[in-house]
């Protein structure tokens, strides 16, 4: 009974962020995405973000780099509006996300993240999680897309395999490449990526540097970047520290200014390893 009087609770809960009224639906967005003015705290008093101007084209890579609690995590949590601004404002293709319905806006986002959820049940609905009413060819083109067709297929039921707290157990590779599916299923303009810290073998790693890639052609990628590789090949790099957004630019732009950047390259070992 104590647990279904809390179950109760949750189910009353009313979110604190909902639509305005005449929120507008969000049909396909380009994917031109700008901050102005953004100014955010979690905490009364305490700014996280101060300020933030950015203008990101529609179909853009954008980098987001800098020391652990700058504020990169922040920024990305809040173009699906999971928390609300101080003051400012940010658009998708010129519309204000607070003018926006949330269920539309977030249609138009795609999350990848370090820590992957996955429910129990089998392979095929965890995909099929991504787009509901996908086809069985959808969802296999979506599952060759992220390089994970392979090792399905060699699971000894393939698609029908149970994962999760009854099935099997799979490597934090395998459940990357499975959320990474479930995203190009989803298909959506924008995408916001959190780039794995934990080890991966390079194997597993390559793999999925590579499905990343080909998902974020076309869509507009907030992504917050630890390998260098991914860095060099954004189209915009945000360096951000506890002053903000430090410096700006492309990775040969940034190596000519010579200043933060360039800076943490030079003290960075990781990086240096990937540089040789
Ligand atoms: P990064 O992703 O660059 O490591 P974050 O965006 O996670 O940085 O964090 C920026 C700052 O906001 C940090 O000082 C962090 O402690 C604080 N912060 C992050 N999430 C929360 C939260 N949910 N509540 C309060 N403070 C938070």
């Amino acid at each position: 009974m104590a647990g279904f009087w809390r179950f109760i609770e949750i189910l009353d809960l009313q979110p604190e962020i909902t639509d305005k009224p005449g929120a507008i639906v969000l049909t396909e967005a380009k994917g031109e995405i700008k901050f102005e003015e953004v100014s955010f705290s979690y905490i009364e008093r305490k700014k996280v973000l101060s300020r933030i101007n950015l203008m990101v084209e529609a179909g853009a890579t954008v980098a987001l780099v800098g020391p652990s609690g700058a504020g990169k995590t922040t920024i990305c949590n809040l173009i699906p509006r999971f928390y609300e601004l101080d003051s400012g404002r940010i658009t998708i293709d010129g519309i204000d996300i607070q003018d926006i319905t949330i269920k539309s806006l977030r249609d138009n986002i795609g999350l990848v993240q370090q820590d992957v959820f996955m429910f129990s049940g089998t392979i095929r609905e965890n995909i099929m999680y991504g787009r509901l009413n996908a086809t069985e060819e959808e969802m296999i083109k979506a599952a060759k897309d992220a390089n994970a067709h392979q090792f399905i297929r060699e699971l000894p039921q393939g698609y029908e395999t149970v994962i999760g707290e009854r099935g099997i157990k799979l490597s934090g590779g395998q459940k990357q490449r499975l959320s990474i599916a479930r995203m190009f299923l989803k298909n959506p303009p924008i995408l916001v990526l959190d780039e794995a810290t934990s080890s991966l073998d390079n194997e597993s790693e390559r793999i999925i540097q590579d499905s990343l890639k080909r998902l974020s052609i076309g869509r507009t990628t907030f992504i917050i970047a630890h390998r260098l590789t991914t860095i060099r090949n954004a189209d915009t790099i945000l360096v951000l520290t506890d002053k903000g957004i430090e410096e700006q630019g492309t990775h040969e732009e940034l190596m000519i200014n010579n200043r933060v950047y360039a800076g943490l390259l030079r003290t960075s070992l990781k990086w240096k390893s990937e540089l040789i």
